[in-house]
């Protein structure tokens, strides 16, 4: 039986027919992207890829569609199958009605990818179906149909085979019960928190949360209005807040570095995201000395486009989409009606290493699935302490546009008046709270919050230009302030982050929640935790909070801190970024390293620093220095009256300005290029 389909004419129809299904997946995407970098770039990106890790891309590549190929013929054999086992007294079954058949499982599963990833690319135009004023009455009559059909065809297929088997062998039942028995057992373990509780009286456990691109006036713990983030304004309540606290550098890959080191990113080394791994300084980060204690250490993400932390930060375990080079092209580029279907089915997760809970993938990102990734690391904690490092990055650009329904019912609605990429952008924040309150949640069953340090914090903010987002200049010449993040270091939006912190003994909370006042930075976390641990906190840029936390009332003097943006040029500079562009823009900048990661080529590091701004900022006054191609500038920042303007020479301008001067020509010594031309007056 199992051999004779090969034979059956209607099963080859069945196979051509899903097949042409995937080459026209497979040509759509490849229209798509051809269409969104028509020019030489996206050749070079290939050429790049191609000459460094060679006859791995084309392997990787042909396996990809060995699957796509493989998944389509599958189905095809099930829907044949299944045709061929309907009582064929009940059918016509006529070569005709077969091809409308195998037609109709193929619309009904393009609907149901419509449905479930409302942002893939695949089939777009199947929009103009659903949208039809009949067209849910009639999708709601084609799934009756079909599974009555399926229940029919599949009873008799098991009826057929159990009379056929009858009489044989019983060992057949004893193996498909076993079988069903292990499908089970996996599912069970994958689905129950494990209740190893990892709570323990020694060193506390440590989590750092982290929410990417998080503005903290769309947080009603800062005013908006209630109901986007009901978890992280939660926790927030709970916890001692560092009210002003800001981020060395407002991009993904420098900023972790500074939270990981305590230091500024002179000192650590990681300058731009996706730096050579050589001029990184990666000993003596936090997770590695964490291990040195016993600790267990993780690192969870669901975006590893910005960021490569591998093992050799100190990391035991990574739990993220596969890096390096492939997660460009295939995280963009696999956007397939049955691989989407399947790749939601957390079971089968191993199959799609590109595109499971990868915020890269953003056409068909699945929120829920990240979760299930967080729960899965989880029940593998074994042993307490243990440092686990969970970043989310639902918020970050490119915005999933994947709007739930109900979400726009509830609560986007009641924020008009904001620009799309600003609204996509709330949207996100709505899901990422959420996947917060259910890290939060898991965590807490499995008794791992009893002894333990919790920090909420973010990256980096993300300007819109919108609201109170702009400097305003004081003179008419308008002065460009930066949308996004990393473009402006002068940017309160893009600099301010969330810095939520709580400790917990015996499940108890120990530090007063309220705000604090002092002004921090993301470089004080570790030697925050270092002085929690009784460790020494000297040899740090930032400072320990460990005082402040423990009193919420010490006061202290206003604080000099730097700040420095990323790449900027005129692509990143908009509120939604064409990747395109940006790609044919940058690709040139970027080699692939012998471990298949991306990352800067280090002889354009030196041209790239000079076009970095610096800025040194105290007691409400900002100093920023930056070359562009209108030449060198001096900006001075006024943050309570939110006005920026440029001054000729910071040290005739006022004292503040001269000290700022000196301060940021101090710390930036390590940039030759800027001290030599900027500083050095002998
Ligand atoms: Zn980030």
């Amino acid at each position: 039986m199992y051999m004779s389909i090969f034979k059956e004419k209607d099963y080859w129809l069945s196979a051509g027919l899903f097949l042409l299904f995937a080459a026209y997946q497979i040509f759509a995407i490849w229209e798509y992207y051809s269409r969104q970098f028509a020019d030489e770039a996206p050749h070079r990106v290939v050429q790049m890829i191609v000459n460094s890790v060679g006859g791995e891309f084309y392997a990787a590549v042909f396996l990809q569609i060995l699957f796509i190929v493989f998944v389509h013929l599958l189905v095809a054999t099930i829907a044949y199958i299944l045709w061929n086992n309907f009582p064929s007294e009940r059918l016509n079954k006529s070569r005709i009605y077969f091809v409308v058949y195998i037609l109709g499982v193929i619309l009904l599963s393009v609907l149901w990818n419509r449905i479930l990833f409302p942002a893939s690319l695949s089939f777009e135009a199947s929009d103009l179906l659903l949208v039809q004023t009949q067209s849910m009455n009639v999708f709601y009559v084609l799934n009756i149909a079909y599974i009555v059909f399926f229940v029919v065809a599949f009873s008799s297929f098991v009826f057929n085979k159990v009379r056929m088997l009858r009489p044989r062998n019983k060992r057949v039942y004893v193996m498909l019960a076993a079988f069903f028995a292990v499908v089970l057992l996996i599912d069970a373990r994958t689905n129950q928190l494990d209740a190893t509780p990892v709570g323990g009286n020694g060193a506390p456990n440590i989590i750092l949360i982290g929410v990417d691109s998080l503005r903290l006036d769309h947080l009603a713990y800062y005013g908006f209005k209630k109901g986007l983030t009901p978890n992280i304004d939660g926790f927030l309540e709970q916890a001692a807040v560092f009210d002003d606290t800001l981020t060395p550098i407002a991009r993904t890959f420098p900023a972790w570095m500074s939270i990981f080191s305590g230091k500024y990113p002179v000192s650590h080394g990681a300058r731009f995201n996706l730096y050579p791994e050589e001029e990184v300084e990666k000993s003596a980060l936090l997770p590695a000395i964490l291990q040195q204690l016993n600790y267990s250490t993780y690192y969870v993400t669901d975006e590893v486009r910005f960021a490569n932390f591998t093992k050799d930060y100190g990391f035991d375990v990574l739990s993220a989409p596969k890096m390096g080079v492939l997660d460009f092209t295939f995280g963009m580029s696999l956007d397939f009606v049955y691989l989407n279907l399947l790749s939601r089915i957390k079971q089968l997760s191993a199959l799609f290493p590109y595109t499971y809970a990868n915020r890269a993938a953003k056409t068909i990102y699945y929120p829920n699935s990240f979760n299930d990734r967080i729960t899965e690391t989880i029940n593998d904690i074994e042993t307490a302490p243990f440092f686990m490092v969970v970043h989310h990055c639902l918020p970050h650009w490119p915005f999933f546009n994947h709007i739930d329904p109900d979400i726009t019912e509830t609560v986007i609605k009641k924020y008009t008046g904001t620009s799309s990429a600003s609204s996509q952008y709330l949207n996100t924040l709505y899901l990422v709270d959420k996947q917060v309150g259910d890290l939060l949640h898991e965590l807490k069953e499995k008794g791992a919050l009893k002894n333990s340090i919790v920090i909420l914090l973010s990256d980096h903010g993300e300007s819109f230009a919108i609201n109170n987002d702009m400097l305003i200049a004081e003179d008419d010449a308008p002065i460009p302030v930066g949308v996004g993040h990393g473009t402006f270091a002068l940017s309160s939006v893009q600099h301010q982050v969330l810095l939520g912190m709580q400790r917990y003994k015996d499940g108890e909370a120990i530090w007063s929640a309220g705000k604090r006042k002092n002004e921090a930075s993301l470089i004080d976390i570790m030697p925050t935790l270092v002085n929690t641990l009784s460790l020494d906190t000297k040899g740090y840029d930032g400072i320990s909070l460990l005082p402040y936390l423990e009193n919420e009332s010490l006061a202290s003097d206003f604080r000099l801190r730097f700040t420095e943006s990323g790449l900027t040029s005129g692509s990143v500079e908009t509120n939604n970024p064409d990747e395109a562009k940006l790609f044919k823009e940058y690709s040139k900048f970027y080699q692939i390293t012998e471990n298949n990661l991306v990352s800067l080529k280090p002889q354009h590091l030196n041209q790239l620093l000079k076009t970095k701004q610096r800025a040194a900022i105290k007691n409400g006054k900002g100093l920023m220095f930056r070359r562009s191609e209108q030449g060198a500038q001096w900006l001075l920042a006024d943050y309570q009256a939110e006005t920026v303007k440029e001054i000729d020479n910071p040290e005739l301008f006022d004292e503040t300005t001269k000290y700022l001067k000196a301060q940021l020509c101090e710390a930036y010594k390590i940039d030759v290029d800027f001290y030599i031309r900027v500083c050095d007056q002998s």
